[in-house]
């Protein structure tokens, strides 16, 4: 394999130093990641500029044409980036793992090239003519975390360069390397300049919400990171969405089938290990079916492999970092001193099962009896641990779960979806789910309430957020 390089102006650009990059599964260095300053932030912002200049004037049908051939270009290569994506992110091949994150990217960019943000008449009459356009912004910045870094690649770019803008993309340090690939990629078919990568510490971040020829900020990652580029980018004056941390409650009324309910629960909860930002990370159930929904949900976790996600019976992986991998660990030895361990916890450590002890595995946790106060209900775990809290009031529940600074998605499992949607309306979030959690598609906007962001992606909405509007009176 070819080293990587940063990718701008359509060229791939070598960098003085390298940094490793871990696989998450077994500790070793599986690459190396061109490490980025700040001259490769403005050389790369300068060649969107001037990129800009010229891809905001192509018809939009051709840049319809350009997503679609992206589409085609990852389906091509489909196999070759899940392999990467393994090794760097840890998630499985199989299952919800790399090769479902690269066809949701194919998916993604299918549906998204297909999207149109058409001029609207707004009054046509003896006054005159009024016409409302959207524009491109500019030079759109996007930053990435390490959960899904080829479908949050997509959800940031393909939008962008779709309404006419110009993109420098910054992964997150922990998965360099699969994102510099899709770009890579992309710039097989795009024209040089209109997608560009940045690869290096979070240090580049900063560097690109304070630039002045960056006019929009597109960033997916932690609530703490992103108020503070919220605050950074408040000089510049740049258009912003902010996909942020949620910590969705799911809230299981007294008449469902617990055994019924019990797979749906277990993949909310631990799709990707836990490290999805709508995942289920508190579980509110009522009294009545409290102890057969743990039990059910405790045995449908126990047939889980997991393990190194090259291995085709893995549907879990490791924890992606050992800074994430503290986290969790800390969050479950707090919730141990108060709750009841039904499954995995502290004591059942031992890395990657396999007693080799390599690879930041830790086992899927399920605790219950805990309440709110306790830190692994307020906190975001982002990883295999949930808490799960017994309710007798369903008004309380619904209190309980709104009890949070996040609000990004809610989940009511219940058999009357009346009732389940009357009590999702009361939940302060920007995604309710029944009978299921999580599931996100790319005709419905996505995004967060309260803390959990500002803005929306996916479909016209998302797809308006790339753009400012232009009113034209004649
Ligand atoms: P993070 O905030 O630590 O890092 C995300 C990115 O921000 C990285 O690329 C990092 O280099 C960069 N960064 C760090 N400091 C910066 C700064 N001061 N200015 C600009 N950029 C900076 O997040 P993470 O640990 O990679 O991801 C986990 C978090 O992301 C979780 O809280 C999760 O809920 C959230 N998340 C949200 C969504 C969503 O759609 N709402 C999706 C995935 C993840």
């Amino acid at each position: 394999m070819e080293p990587f390089r940063l990718i701008i102006d359509g060229k791939k650009v070598p960098t003085r130093q390298l940094f490793e990059v871990l696989n998450p599964a077994t500790e070793k260095v599986m690459g190396l990641a061109p490490l980025g300053t700040e001259d490769d932030v403005n050389d790369a912002v300068a060649a969107a500029k001037t990129a800009f200049r010229k891809w905001r004037d192509v018809p939009e049908r051709k840049r319809q044409v350009a997503c679609e051939k992206i589409a085609e270009k990852l389906e091509q290569n489909a196999e070759e980036l899940a392999q990467l994506l393994t090794a760097e992110q840890g998630k499985p091949l199989n299952g919800l793992g790399s090769r479902w994150e690269i066809g949701g990217a194919v998916a993604w960019t299918q549906y998204t090239a297909g999207l149109s943000l058409p001029m609207k008449v707004l009054q046509e009459n003896n006054e005159g003519r009024v016409e409302l356009h959207r524009r491109p912004i500019g030079v759109v910045g996007s930053i990435l975390p390490w959960n899904f870094p080829v479908l949050i690649a997509i959800w940031h770019i393909v939008p962008a360069v779709l309404s006419g803008n110009t993109v420098v993309c910054k992964p997150s340090p922990y998965t360099p390397l699969t994102t510099l690939r899709v770009v890579e990629l992309m710039n097989e078919i795009l024209p040089k300049g209109v997608v560009n990568c940045i690869t290096g510490d979070d240090g580049l971040g900063p560097v690109m919400t304070s630039h002045e020829d960056i006019g929009k900020i597109v960033f997916t990652g932690s609530c703490g990171t992103g108020q503070k580029i919220y605050a950074n980018a408040a000089e510049t004056m740049k258009r912003m969405t902010l996909e942020l941390g949620g910590n969705d409650a799911g809230i299981v009324l007294p008449d469902v089938d617990p055994r019924q309910i019990a797979e749906g629960l277990f993949w909310g909860a631990f799709i990707n290990g836990g490290q999805t930002c709508a995942a289920l990370k508190r579980l509110y159930v009522h009294d009545d079916v409290y102890d057969e929904v743990c039990e059910e949900l405790v045995k449908f976790a126990r047939k889980m492999p997991m393990g190194n996600g090259i291995e085709d019976d893995v549907v879990i992986g490791p924890v992606q970092n050992l800074k994430q991998y503290g986290i969790v660990s800390d969050l479950v030895e707090d919730a141990e001193k108060k709750g009841r361990v039904l499954l995995g916890g502290s004591k059942k450590l031992k890395k990657n099962g396999k007693g080799d002890d390599r690879g930041y595995f830790y086992p899927l946790t399920i605790i219950a009896d805990l309440e709110n106060g306790d830190r692994l209900v307020d906190e975001e775990q982002f990883g295999p641990a949930l808490p799960v809290i017994r309710y007798k009031s369903v008004d309380d529940a619904i209190e309980k779960a709104n009890d949070n600074p996040n609000g990004l998605g809610g989940s009511v499992w219940c058999r009357d979806i009346t009732e389940a949607k009357q009590v999702g309306a009361k939940l302060e979030c920007g995604s309710v789910w029944i009978n299921k959690h999580g599931m996100i598609q790319p005709n419905a906007p996505f995004g967060g309430r309260k803390s959990s962001g500002v803005g929306v992606e996916f479909a016209e909405e998302g797809l308006a957020e790339y753009t400012d509007i232009q009113v034209i009176f004649s």
